[in-house]
């Protein structure tokens, strides 16, 4: 069980004071018991032998003969005599008559014995008997002359086994009451607990899928307690969650159009310009610049309209048989010349087995290689080289893009595919490009990997399946 959890934690605390509790209960009850049973038996046997003693100062008188005798006669018809053994003890403390008849002739020198002989009192003691080991109590009553001087002592022993097994035998029955009443107090938190655990774990599922991007997912409200209070709450989150991603979007999506029209009309005048021989010199130069800037705006405008279209459901695939290998190398020479002005080498890979055809839609395909290619430039300059290669492993083509560059920091790792994650590279760009690359591939049934090489740099794996 983890102690760390709820339950864990319930059950220590509830199980513990139920289980101290039930120990002092047994505990007490079992003291009650024995101290019951001793001083019923106690006050049996004092009954008796003052009854006795009574019965021997009224009938009885006279000389230690009578009284001898009498004791004899009392011992013999006395009725307990299978459970109590009586006895008839000398002013020296010897056991003159017994009704077992073996102890006749001993000496037992117990307390009580002492106590009626010197104190003229009825004497109580409980002990083990020296020569058989068995546990006795016993009361002794002074008999005594009629001016007052004892005579002798009238002793009750009874053995204490009956009693101790009486107190066992309850004790025993306390502990299994106690054993029941843990098990129902355990068994009743368990089920308590279930109706806790189970569903702050779902709410728990909920949560995470929300935060994994499940915006707007409701989850039934089944409680009307604390429960229910933290499911309207979440229920509540996730609504506007999505209402603010939805406003965002839409955001994103106008500006991005807004921007578009400008746009083409710089793109299409600063080209047309490029080319007039009027404009020389500085203005040249400045228009060239113009002209890349704006190419460059371009390519974000249209990676958010991307983005906008994964977000609302407007993003399709068009899918047919497609040569993948043909289009990593179009993405490669498209990208060749950008390259060697960034005085990069490519180094191309085909792999030994043959690339198959795959259902794939071309153009996002060759989008996702260009935008890793892009990457892989813009990130890895330093490292001057790129490795691009291709092969088939399995049901899978596996194409993998690696650069020299710092690599990523590996704190950063899991969240560079997350939408607008720039991580702290102070590059320029949206931070959406690696995330519509995932969706793409993720589309067709593949998987987009990015991490980094043993050797430094960044190693983005794209594996597409051969058929689905
Ligand atoms: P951006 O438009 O900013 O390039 P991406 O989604 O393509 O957005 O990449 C997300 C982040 O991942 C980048 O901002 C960068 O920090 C990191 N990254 C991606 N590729 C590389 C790479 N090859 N080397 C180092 N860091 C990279």
């Amino acid at each position: 069980m983890n102690f760390k959890g709820i339950k864990g934690r319930w059950m220590v605390n509830g199980i513990a004071v139920a289980l101290l509790l039930v120990a002092v209960a047994i505990i007490a009850f079992s003291l009650a018991i024995y101290n019951y049973y001793y001083a019923t038996a106690r006050t049996g046997l004092e009954n008796k032998a003052q009854t006795a003693v009574e019965f021997f100062t009224t009938y009885v008188s006279k000389s230690y003969r009578e009284y001898y005798q009498s004791a004899y006669r009392y011992t013999e018809s006395f009725e307990d005599k299978d459970f109590i053994e009586l006895q008839f003890v000398s002013t020296k403390g010897r056991v003159e008559i017994s009704s077992y008849g073996i102890s006749a002739g001993l000496s037992p020198e117990t307390s009580d014995i002492a106590s009626a002989l010197e104190k003229g009192k009825i004497g109580y003691w409980r002990g083990v008997n020296r020569d058989t080991g068995e546990r006795l109590m016993s009361v002794s009553a002074p008999m005594k002359y009629a001016d007052g001087s004892i005579v002798g002592v009238m002793r009750y022993v009874s053995s204490t086994k009956l009693i101790d097994r009486k107190i066992v035998q309850g004790t025993l029955a306390a502990c299994g009451l106690g054993f029941l009443v843990i098990l129902i107090v355990f068994f009743s938190n368990m089920y308590f607990i279930r109706t806790i655990i189970e569903p702050i774990d779902e709410l728990t599922g909920l949560a995470r899928r929300i935060a994994e991007g499940g915006y707007g997912i409701q989850t039934e409200k089944k409680y009307d307690d604390e429960i229910g209070d933290l499911t309207d709450a979440i229920n509540e989150m996730s609504t506007k969650i999505s209402r603010s991603e939805k406003m965002q979007t839409e955001f994103i999506s106008s500006v991005s159009h807004e921007l578009r029209t400008p746009l083409t009309a710089i793109t299409g005048w600063s080209e047309t310009l490029m080319y007039d021989p009027e404009i020389k010199g500085d203005s040249q130069r400045g228009v060239a610049i113009i002209s890349k800037e704006t190419a460059r705006l371009t390519k974000m405008v249209e990676e958010l309209l991307e983005f906008t279209r994964i977000q609302d459901g407007r993003f399709n695939l068009n899918i047919a048989q497609i040569d993948v290998e043909a289009e990593l190398e179009d993405s490669i020479f498209a990208y060749g010349e950008l390259l060697r002005q960034k005085d990069m080498a490519l180094e191309y890979q085909s792999g030994g087995q043959a690339i198959p055809a795959i259902p794939g839609d071309p153009g996002r395909i060759r989008q996702v290689f260009l935008n890793i290619l892009d990457n892989a430039a813009k990130y890895g300059k330093d490292g001057k080289a790129i490795t691009v290669s291709i092969d088939r492993q399995g049901d899978y083509v596996v194409v993998r893009i690696r650069d020299h560059g710092p690599g990523i920091p590996p704190q950063e790792l899991p969240f560079v595919k997350k939408k607008f994650y720039k991580g702290s590279s102070k590059e320029r760009g949206s931070g959406i490009g690696l995330a519509v690359c995932d969706e793409i591939v993720t589309r067709h049934g593949g998987d987009l990997i990015i991490a980094n090489a043993e050797d430094g740099g960044v190693c983005v794996t794209v594996r597409l399946p051969v058929g689905r």
